[in-house]
């Protein structure tokens, strides 16, 4: 199984980046206007007053957590929401990720999680909450630590929709002491406007899903029928803040949208009906990622629990009674591997919409980011 950091695109590199200087095989998406001469990450433009109203409004949020769209209404400093994350952070893994030929990003792991995917595909981070507790300075010392001792080229913050505050002040802390390289902020677009408009002018990246497109699908499997509205929204507030990917002559992303989909068993027009949206209501020039590599995770596949059968004497047993016409396992609709048909289904709905910036695999053995 692929490690987590392999599952996540980290944009170290632009994976078309191309291996010859020939100049009629280089890629579209590295010419201008996605091509930039220099780049200086947001969060060092922001004025005094600005990063002070940041900080403010970031603990008055920890203080009535309305911050995704689960509107819990807690003081994150007393207790938690449905997150069950409270004013510290907790990281699971902060470490570089090395790519070929370059320094890597600084992935930084945030456990727990605001939605709840029964096929989550990172279930050991996400909501098994292992990690340790971070204040938001000791978070941005880390990022420090990244890109001193790591001589990374990004801090990459996965799943941070639950943690968007000590986000915000951590990036502030590191900034004064030193950071100087982009944030990217790597998401399941169930975010609130709330929480990406305090993140505005401190991410440079937003690396964000679109997971589905029903509401009864996102119902089923994400927990959240509002899923599709919610990730409409904030995808449309993300590319107003950053506009399309853009990367430096040396094929390094340095700020925009990238969006991810990963193409789920037999939801493949949903995954069509996606990158319609995205061509007309986003942007044409939108950078995608058609992930292929969903494999059955978390609750999927799993046995199905069974009512126990009541022994003769009255007592209960262990024995398990199917009952008629059951699956054996749970959602077993989604307990398989896409097919090629299933991927190619939505790729090609992409290139009808009008969509042609697409994150292909590399041509070499390294890693797909
Ligand atoms: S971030 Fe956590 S506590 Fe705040 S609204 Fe979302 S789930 Fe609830």
């Amino acid at each position: 199984m692929a490690s987590p950091f392999m599952r996540h695109c980290l944009l170290q590199r632009a994976p078309s980046v191309p291996r010859t200087t020939h100049l009629g095989q280089r890629r579209l998406h590295l010419a201008p206007p996605f091509l930039l001469d220099d780049y200086t990450p947001r969060y060092l433009r922001l004025s005094s007053r600005d990063a002070a109203k940041k900080r403010s409004l970031a603990y008055a949020h920890l203080r009535n957590c309305n911050l995704c769209p689960r509107q819990c209404g807690v003081n994150r400093h007393e207790t938690t929401g449905m997150c069950l994350i409270g004013d510290k952070a907790k990281v699971n893994v902060i470490a570089p990720h090395f790519g070929e030929g370059h320094n890597g990003s600084g992935a930084v792991f945030m456990s727990g999680c605001n939605m709840r995917c029964i096929f989550c595909q990172n279930y050991d981070i996400s909501h098994q909450r292992n990690g340790m507790d971070l204040t938001p300075e000791e978070l941005g010392d880390w990022y420090l630590k990244l890109q001193e001792v790591g001589n990374v080229h990004n801090i990459n913050i996965v799943t941070p929709e639950h943690v968007v505050p000590q986000v915000a002040l951590s990036i502030l802390h590191a900034a004064e002491l030193g950071l100087r390289v982009p944030i990217v902020y790597n998401t399941s677009s169930y975010d609130s406007l709330a929480s990406l408009e305090l993140m505005d002018g401190l991410v440079d990246i937003y690396l964000a899903d679109f997971k589905v497109w029903e509401p009864s699908t996102s119902k089923r499997l994400l927990k959240a029928d509002d899923y599709a509205m919610t990730a409409k929204e904030s995808i449309k507030a993300m590319h107003k803040q950053v506009g399309d990917l853009c990367f430096t002559g040396d094929g390094i992303a340095k700020v925009g949208v990238l969006i991810r989909h990963l193409v789920m068993p037999g939801k493949e027009a949903e995954g069509a009906e996606i990158m319609r949206f995205l061509a007309s209501e986003v942007s044409a020039d939108c950078f995608v990622n058609i992930m292929e590599q969903y494999h059955p995770d978390a609750h999927v596949g799993k046995k199905r629990k069974r009512r126990k059968a009541p022994a003769s004497d009255g007592e209960r047993q262990d024995q398990i009674l199917p009952e008629e016409g059951e699956e054996e396992v749970r959602y077993s609709d989604i307990n398989r591997a896409v097919t090629n048909e299933e991927v190619s289904l939505v790729r090609k709905a992409a290139m009808e919409a009008g969509l042609w910036r697409f994150c292909d695999p590399p041509k070499h053995d390294g890693f797909a980011i």
